[in-house]
């Protein structure tokens, strides 16, 4: 299928729009001028008088040939930009026969537009909800949703806004890496050798971070990457070490370490994070399901995921959360209920469940350009029994992000049982506080506390040697970021 257009700025709405209605259908920009290449054309074009056309073009995708025309009523470059993107979705919706559940939202953070709705415009519920679909054409299913989270994070957050910080620690290393893995993931088995070194710019970083953060600690400390507990028993004590002598503890209301991965747990290591005062770990699953596991290169079996978790619990570990992935190649709606009846039995303390996203730089796409487009599922069908399950275990859905090229355009959502809300989850998604964030590929955010709303960051590199090698720069730029007053 081959998008034309000659409307930059509107090139990356246009896009996702599209890519969501007809997902799986690879799609290729050119510029309005060329030639048409095939039948499966959509067209935009910006008129003379500055209307806009859309026209389909029959053939596989599209049904007919059609052309709807935009007449923009305002004058406000931003309100334009909202009248475009919502031609577009009624054009699509109309020529598809479909509807989205996020309507025309192409952002990753609809809490905190709906929540900003909310406090702005003083509206009430009934009136977000309406706004919501007039505005961008949420369902009224997700936009209450939205709305029910965007009031528990509201009141979570209260006491974190605007003020304090988070702690991200970025171990890149794991066992072996998934098929759809956008992360920052080297396979420990062929890096083991730069761990050390690693670590050692871990205690750098850590060092320097009390200075620049003037001796003050963070609310909440967040391990991830990569896989934390790649590393050794021995390794881990080290890291955990470096923390507790580098970082104040006393204001720390959560430390979260993603124990994400069966294959690289044991007891040891449960031992060393419960030593340590980790109280918050993930212990994830993504399906229940041993030949999906394989096919994902995840490497370790439903079994070993059980023991993990009876590890977990017997070290005392009251705060787990699992990961759970919807729309994996060859799952169904079936899967999907064994997955969630296994959920059901371990009754972890949080849920987090993904829709699948294709990420570019993950293998998937490969993958698919091998087996072909992953064949759909009920996808709000699968939500649906998630967040029963979710609801039957007592959780309520506390976060909410929406991705990329996300099967079935949905979202991803964290539940928890009262007490057990991934406070760190929070607070990244909804930018209420600075993140400082420690090790390669990571971003540090300072969210400005002087009502403007302004957000700065600085990243470090991704590339393992480059961090390695260039680790004062790291600490220079955070010291940047963070050294001066606002
Ligand atoms: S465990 Fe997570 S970070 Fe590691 S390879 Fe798999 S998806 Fe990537």
């Amino acid at each position: 299928m081959i998008l034309s257009y000659n409307l930059e700025s509107f090139e990356y709405d246009v896009y996702a729009l599209l890519t969501s209605f007809y997902p799986g259908v690879e799609s290729k920009q050119c510029i309005a001028e060329k030639a048409m290449e095939s039948m499966d054309e959509l067209h935009v074009h910006q008129n003379d008088d500055s209307s806009v056309s859309m026209f389909f073009f029959a053939g596989d995708v599209f049904d007919s040939d059609k052309e709807y025309v935009f007449r923009p009523s305002s004058t406000d470059e931003r309100e334009v930009k909202w009248e475009l993107k919502r031609f577009f979705y009624d054009s699509l919706a109309d020529m598809s026969g479909r509807t989205l559940p996020w309507g025309g939202l192409t952002g990753v953070r609809p809490t905190k537009l709906i929540m900003g709705t909310a406090k702005e415009q003083g509206l009430s519920d009934e009136g977000v909800i309406r706004y919501m679909y007039d505005n961008y054409r949420v369902s009224e299913e997700k936009a209450a949703l939205g709305l029910k989270i965007a009031r528990l994070e509201d009141s979570l957050l209260e006491p974190h806004r605007g003020r304090g910080y988070g702690l991200y620690i970025g171990i890149p290393f794991c066992p072996s890496r998934c098929l759809y893995c956008s992360f920052l993931a080297y396979a420990i088995g062929a890096y083991q050798k730069y761990v050390s070194e690693y670590l050692e710019c871990i205690r750098m970083e850590l060092e320097a971070m009390r200075g620049i953060m003037k001796g003050e600690g963070p609310d909440t400390i967040y391990i991830g990457g990569g896989t934390p507990t790649a590393l050794s028993e021995d390794e881990l004590g080290v890291l955990l070490d470096l923390i507790e002598e580098n970082v104040p503890m006393d204001k720390v209301k959560e430390f979260t370490v993603e124990a994400g991965r069966p294959d690289s747990l044991n007891a040891g290591k449960f031992a060393v994070m419960k030593e340590h005062k980790v109280s918050r770990i993930s212990v994830n699953p993504q399906t229940f399901k041993d030949e999906t596991l394989e096919l994902i290169g995840r490497r370790h079996s439903v079994a070993q995921l059980y023991d993990a978790f009876e590890q977990a619990r017997a070290e005392g570990f009251d705060n787990i959360n699992m990961d759970l992935i919807l729309g994996l190649p060859g799952e169904d709606l079936n899967d999907v209920e064994h997955t969630l009846k296994c959920v059901r039995e371990l009754a972890p303390d949080s849920l987090t469940v993904h829709s699948l996203a294709i990420k570019r730089a993950s293998r998937m796409k490969e993958w698919i350009a091998q087996h072909g487009a992953i064949s759909g599922m009920d996808y709000e069908r699968a939500m649906k029994i998630a967040s029963d399950t979710a609801a039957a275990l007592d959780m309520r859905p506390y976060y909410l992000y929406r991705q990329k090229n996300m099967a079935g355009a949905l979202e991803n959502t964290g539940f928890a049982r009262e007490g057990k809300y991934g406070l760190y989850n929070i607070i990244i998604m909804e930018e209420v506080q600075s993140i400082y964030a420690i090790g390669a590929g990571t971003v540090s955010k300072k969210v400005f506390t002087d009502g403007s709303g302004r957000i700065e960051r600085c990243d470090t590199h991704k590339d393992l040697s480059l961090y390695l090698s260039d680790i004062q720069a790291m600490i220079e730029r955070k010291r940047r970021l963070f050294g001066n007053e606002e």
